[in-house]
């Protein structure tokens, strides 16, 4: 029997037409093609540890596997703001770590961060509705802004890819009734830190503004506060706590208290413990907010997976501070020695258009390749190139960008979350790709342009 012609086209949302593949798992995806075809490729293009999850992690899971109560607690539902245990141990985290005191009421445990931004915009967002980000800056904040009706607005950085008070007072002119301000500090993808008294300096500028909107009866300007890289800070005048192996970066209630009551804190075991596959997040904040956000989660997904709730309990309790503590210092060591090779082998190396103005956290290095990028049409196609024709996987900066044609320079994202080894091979490829875009002599004139 002839199989009937089934026309199967689906209405899709605007919504949904609107949502782009995430750049990032784009190109982890292209990655793994080549690599099911045989071919080779370095990847320089996830954000993903470079350490899988500490041993004190896997062990003392791998010890309450073996416990019958544990399987039956699996086995149910978690509530829906998570485990009473993890919720505990987030909150001890905060006092410890940060100087910051949360009621449980204030936190909510998620499916990873991604889960606690979507669950901000989703409970706060209605048409049209603003939300001010650095430019560049991670590629899922404006397309979940979008997703949830709201509208991203870009703000240009400073050379060190940060925005400053006045660019803040200025945007803020411009867009006056915009309700969020995302700050993520580290960042990805440009790894930028800001210190204590930057901001203090924005906390001024959002503390005035919110003064006046309380007096126009305006709607207050959040900050969501992304501190998931936090424990990745490679200098010691941008850390809470110099010396200690637990230092992180401030962010903006740590150095201006005020901006308690307007900030939501976004956070994760994704980057600080390797354990981006677990898919445990949380967010600390207002406890109307938080609620709302509950609710939300509780229509959308539930409660996070029970057996990475606990694994993301034992990364955080308390007793294991000086195995945790291990951890970090360790891991921070290893990143400045990769950062610190990637500046070598990128401005050392003669007779190239490429650039790299190394940052204080995170693993990313924005490279500059704006010769290369200018000569082949623009960074989507030299990181399709590098790929394709090196095996090479790395971000294209426009990806980070709202409005890309607005960027002067233009940036390859490379992530130096690997080995040294990598590093070393995949640089000598990046290289030998410039050399055939830009034969020597083109290099020398687009140097001096
Ligand atoms: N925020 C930033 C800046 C990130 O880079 C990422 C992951 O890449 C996340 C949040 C989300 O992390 P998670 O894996 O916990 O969803």
């Amino acid at each position: 029997m002839l199989q009937e012609a089934i026309d199967y086209t689906i209405q899709l949302s605007k919504k949904i037409i609107g949502l782009r593949e995430s750049p990032t798992f784009a190109v982890v995806k292209a990655a793994s093609n080549r690599k099911k075809a045989g071919l080779p490729v370095i990847a320089f293009s996830v954000g993903q540890p470079a350490e899988p999850t500490p041993e004190y992690v896997r062990e003392q899971l791998q010890a309450m596997l073996s416990d019958k109560d544990a399987w039956a607690k699996m086995s149910v539902y978690t509530p829906v703001d998570g485990l009473p245990e993890l919720k505990d141990a987030i909150s001890k985290k905060f006092a410890d770590e940060n100087g910051l005191e949360y009621t449980d009421k204030q936190i909510l445990v998620t499916a990873g961060g991604k889960q606690a931004i979507a669950n901000a915009f989703a409970a706060t967002l209605n048409n049209d509705d603003e939300v001010l980000m650095s430019e560049p800056s991670w590629v899922s904040y404006p397309d979940i802004v979008k997703f949830h009706g709201g509208i991203p607005v870009g703000m240009r950085t400073n050379d060190e890819f940060k925005i400053t008070p006045n660019t803040l007072k200025l945007t803020l002119s411009l867009h006056q009734n915009a309700k969020w301000l995302v700050l993520n500090s580290p960042s990805n993808p440009t790894s930028a830190v800001y210190s204590k008294e930057e901001l203090a300096g924005l906390a001024q500028v959002i503390l005035e503004e919110n003064a006046q909107r309380k007096k126009d009866k305006r709607p207050l300007l959040m900050v969501m506060s992304d501190d998931i890289y936090e424990h990745m800070v490679y200098d010691e005048k941008l850390v809470n706590k110099p010396g200690d192996p637990a230092a992180i970066s401030h962010n903006i209630i740590m150095a201006e208290p005020k901006m308690k009551p307007y900030t939501l804190i976004v956070n994760g075991v994704a980057k600080a413990f390797g354990m981006t596959g677990y898919r445990i997040g949380y967010a600390a904040g207002p406890e109307m907010l938080i609620k709302k956000m509950e609710n939300y989660q509780g229509m959308e997904t539930s409660g996070a997976s029970a057996i990475s709730q606990m694994a993301s309990a034992i990364a955080l309790a308390p007793e294991n501070k000086k195995a945790r503590d291990t951890h970090f210092a360790t891991q921070r060591a290893a990143y400045i020695t990769r950062r610190n090779l990637v500046e070598k082998l990128i401005n050392e190396a003669p007779n190239t258009t490429m650039s790299f103005n190394p940052m204080a956290g995170a693993f990313y290095a924005m490279i500059d390749v704006t010769a290369l990028a200018d000569k082949v049409g623009g960074t989507k196609i030299l990181a399709e190139k590098m790929i394709n024709e090196k095996g090479v996987a790395l971000v294209a900066g426009d990806d980070f960008y709202i409005e890309s044609d607005k960027q002067n320079k233009k940036y390859l994202r490379l992530s130096y979350a690997t080995s040294e080894k990598k590093l070393e091979e995949g640089i000598k490829l990046m290289q030998e790709l410039e050399r055939e875009i830009l034969p020597d002599g083109q290099r020398k004139v687009a140097e001096r342009g």
